[in-house]
């Protein structure tokens, strides 16, 4: 058997198209989608990502900052910018590109932006919302897969899931999500013992771990659907993913090369929330108030 391609590539672009529809229309009604990218310091990979990210909205036709600030950045420096883009009404959507440098205390910063502003689904509002089955921003890496699998007609109702890794950018969020698609759904992690005996019964199989070739092509079940989410870079320059991909893709029915599988998926999937972000902002404004 030799797998099918799972392009997030091509679905990515084809996505992006119609977010650009939506983001025309929207700016007829008075609400352009805006999105603000916030990078502190200046780690390589980093830099790449948001220029992608910038790019996208452009070409979508949104508005968009780009907020580059020092790695020495003070924690109180960040917060005010931030607050400054929850009053902006150009702004629909803030994006701070992780990691941070150390000095910054994660968790405080991304409480600071404004809940109906979390594109990237990560403040404690938007992950309790997601957890309790009534999500509104959902994260942009796991929204993209599911997109992906319902793109490519790919079931998720009743079949064994298993996720390997347990962030709260990807792993966590994607278990919400299939777990909600109606999906059976075991998480893995470091810890897991005998990870072998857990992957070689998904039907499903989502790598997020962040090292080259963890998932070898013994470790599927022959016909699963597998998606690596991981991005690592080898010493030669060149990006891998996860999974081993030449012997997972002769066990496969389908899976996602990497480049051109998830990520551009994610990227799509932070247009859609910003646009969400901004039909509600329409939508709000044309509530009538209550006597
Ligand atoms: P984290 O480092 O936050 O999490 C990695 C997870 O993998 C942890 O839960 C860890 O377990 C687990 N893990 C590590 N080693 C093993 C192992 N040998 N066996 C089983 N589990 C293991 O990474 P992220 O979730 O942020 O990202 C994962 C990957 O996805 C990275 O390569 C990242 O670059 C990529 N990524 C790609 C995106 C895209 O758009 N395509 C977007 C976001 C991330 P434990 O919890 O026990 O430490």
């Amino acid at each position: 058997m030799s797998a099918s391609i799972l392009d997030g590539k091509a679905c990515g672009l084809r996505l992006r198209e119609r977010y650009r529809n939506q983001a025309e229309a929207l700016a007829a009604q008075g609400q352009r989608p805006g999105l603000a990218v916030i990078l502190v310091g200046e780690n390589p990979a980093s830099q790449v990502y948001v220029r992608n990210k910038v790019a996208a909205c452009e070409a979508a036709g949104f508005y968009s900052e780009n907020i580059p600030l020092p790695a020495n950045c003070e924690q109180a420096a960040l917060i005010e910018r931030i607050h400054a883009l929850n009053r902006d009404p150009r702004i629909h959507g803030i994006l701070v590109q992780l990691p941070l440098p150390g000095q910054l205390d994660e968790a405080a910063v991304l409480a600071a932006v404004a809940s109906d502003k979390d594109v990237d689904g990560f403040h404690t509002e938007n992950v309790g919302a997601l957890a309790l089955g009534n999500p509104r921003f959902v994260p942009c890496t796991p929204k993209g897969v599911m997109v992906l699998l319902a793109e490519a007609g790919i079931e998720t109702r009743g079949k064994e899931a298993v996720i390997v890794g347990r962030s709260n950018i990807v792993g966590k969020p994607m278990a919400r999500l299939l777990l909600a698609a109606d999906a059976t759904v075991t998480v893995c992690h470091s810890r897991t013992r005998d990870l072998a005996a857990h992957t070689r019964r998904a039907d499903i199989l989502v790598a997020a771990i962040g090292r080259p070739a963890v998932i070898t092509g013994d470790m599927v079940k022959p016909g699963a659907v597998v998606v690596d989410v991981g991005i690592n870079r080898l010493p030669n320059g060149s990006l891998c993913g996860d999974v081993e991909f030449e012997s997972a893709k002769r066990v496969a029915s389908w899976i996602t090369p990497v480049p051109g599988g998830v990520g551009p998926m994610t990227i799509a999937m932070l247009l859609a929330n910003t646009i969400e972000a901004a039909q509600m902002r329409l939508d709000a404004a044309r509530k009538p108030i209550a006597a």
